[in-house]
């Protein structure tokens, strides 16, 4: 027998539990209800928490007032405040109260529920609420799990922990249905000859996607080929046939494309009906990458911008952006989940049981790269239950109509350019260069003069935004130019931060048109 001493089993008594979970839920409703007034990003200095903490983890116990006191004391201080209705950097991770519980009862549930049998309520609510957001994005039949007749179809969908897994797990399964099909086609091919074939492999997506596609294929040991876009940061039907035929032509074997619905820099969409007629004649897996964008597709009107989509082998989107559920939660769409789970399928004794070998459940093991994996359709489930399709709609619509509210300020003010086109709630914002012409008084808007003040005060600009932290954004680079990267979707941003982030930019103009360090370059 140990010597437990006096220390509850579970850390805290129940009591203690119940007393000091009221109160972090407190905390936690105290800090939301003031986000909007705190700075949005953390000033701490690197390496800051190494000076604050004990270089060892306790010996005796301490006590969880005193633990919570040096979390709002030390903790807090480096927490960049990504919730704030004033952080419009990089794209949304939207938090709510509803993913906040689920992720609690997920806590309380803990479990590896990597087969339906050790937790048969994580898979199957995972395959049911996966099903529904599919139909509230209008998704193609063949991507869920149930037809309507109530009959398990061919394909479904997954909860992966980010857009980045779930690029893994597609281009697994394209690599290995084209390995399947070549060791079809040539019975008497040798280990070398295999080798050689997988060497050949080559995965295309732009010059604009996610980092996420050219790290799956350094995973995967295959080729990844980032095509140059056209002037509006498309991946086109032309540029990629072209890409496609140079690489053949060296005897490489196209196997893989994704297109982009909203690109990480600027949000811009592939084109998607060439991409589609491209993968079919090349016989490519068509996946489409859609993580923050294809949140707007529960809203009807967004639908026909991704037109072209339909006849991808798989679709992924991260609720856990835009669509108001806590990090982490991307769902991942197949048609054909036997290509995934013939990948990633390995059998063992300590696997085997009767639910299993019945053919009547899903073992989401096979269907991702990690065994274990958390009750994370609980929090899902929740947030579309309490939003309900219309506060997701309404949220989606209320996000970009500030968008657009703010593109018509801008334009109204006539000193800043909005560069892409604001198809959802992101703008890129330059200043306008005829504003940095007129007040140098020159005469030639294209002279280089002009244009290396212009690329100077954009970045000064940022620079400035940055510096006074009232809201966060982050930028771009356009042709070497820094553009300001604003990215609305937090469900805290309102009618009066966005008033706030208009007078921070017009302000900090000002500021930047006065200073005679950037306008004398
Ligand atoms: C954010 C983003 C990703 C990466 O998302 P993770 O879930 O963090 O891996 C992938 N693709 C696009 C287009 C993105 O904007």
């Amino acid at each position: 027998m140990t010597v437990e001493g006096d220390i509850p089993r579970l850390g805290l008594t129940s009591e203690e539990f119940r007393q000091k979970g009221k109160e972090i839920i407190d905390f936690i409703a105290d800090y939301y209800d003031n986000l909007n007034q705190v700075q949005p990003l953390s000033q701490v200095k690197p390496n800051f928490l190494y000076d604050l903490l004990p270089k060892e983890a306790p010996e005796e116990p301490e006590s969880f007032d005193q633990v919570m006191a040096d979390f709002n004391s030390k903790i807090m201080p480096g927490i960049t405040h990504w919730q704030s209705g004033n952080f419009y950097g990089y794209y949304p991770a939207n938090s709510t109260y509803p993913g906040i519980l689920g992720e609690m009862l997920s806590a309380m549930a803990t479990g590896v529920g990597f087969s339906w049998i050790n937790m048969p309520s994580l898979t199957e609510l995972e395959t049911i609420t996966l099903d529904w957001v599919g139909k509230l994005l209008g998704l193609e039949q063949g991507f869920l799990s149930f037809k309507p007749d109530g009959t398990a179809g061919e394909g479904g969908g997954v909860i992966q922990g980010t857009a980045s897994e779930a690029i893994i797990v597609a281009m697994l399964a394209a690599r290995n249905k084209k390995v399947q099909e070549y060791i079809e086609e040539h019975p008497n091919h040798t280990e070398e000859d295999l080798v050689l074939f997988k060497s050949k492999l080559v995965a295309y997506g732009s010059d604009q996607t996610h980092s996420s596609g050219e790290k799956a294929s350094i995973v995967i040991e295959c080729n990844f080929r980032g095509v140059k876009t056209d002037g509006s940061k498309r991946l086109t039907k032309e540029s990629l046939s072209k890409a496609i035929e140079e690489d053949k032509a060296k005897g490489l074997i196209p196997f893989f494309v994704v297109a982009t619905f909203g690109t990480t820099a600027t949000a811009a969409i592939d084109d998607f009906p060439g991409i589609a007629e491209v993968a079919e004649k090349e016989e490519l897996w068509y996946h489409v990458d859609g993580a923050y964008a294809a949140a707007a597709l529960v809203c009807p009107e967004f639908r026909p911008l991704i037109d072209g989509y339909q006849t991808a082998d798989s679709f992924n989107f991260n609720p856990h952006k835009w669509l108001l559920t806590n990090f982490d939660v991307s769902a991942l769409y197949v048609k054909k989940s036997s290509y995934i789970t013939s990948a990633l399928t390995i059998h063992r004794d300590y696997y085997r049981n009767k639910a299993t070998s019945s053919g009547l459940v899903r073992d989401y093991k096979d269907w991702q790269i990690p065994l274990g994996r958390r009750f994370r359709a609980l929090k899902l489930w929740m947030v579309l239950r309490t939003f309900g399709a219309r506060g997701l709609r309404n949220h989606i619509r209320r996000t970009v109509g500030y968008a657009k509210w703010l593109e018509s300020q801008l334009k109204a003010d006539g000193r800043f350019k909005v560069v892409c086109p604001v198809d959802f709630s992101l703008l890129i914002v330059q200043i306008n260069k005829q504003t940095i012409a007129d007040k140098l008084g020159a005469t030639d808007i294209d002279s280089e003069h002009v244009h290396s003040v212009f690329v100077k005060a954009n970045a000064a600009l940022h620079a400035r935004i940055l510096e006074q932290n009232t809201v966060f954004i982050t930028t771009c680079d356009l042709d070497g130019v820094t553009s300001i990267h604003i990215a609305i979707g937090a469900p805290l941003s309102d009618e009066d931060t966005m008033n706030v982030l208009l007078d921070t930019l017009v302000s900090n103009l000002e500021l930047v048109l006065a200073d005679p360090k950037v306008m004398s370059a």
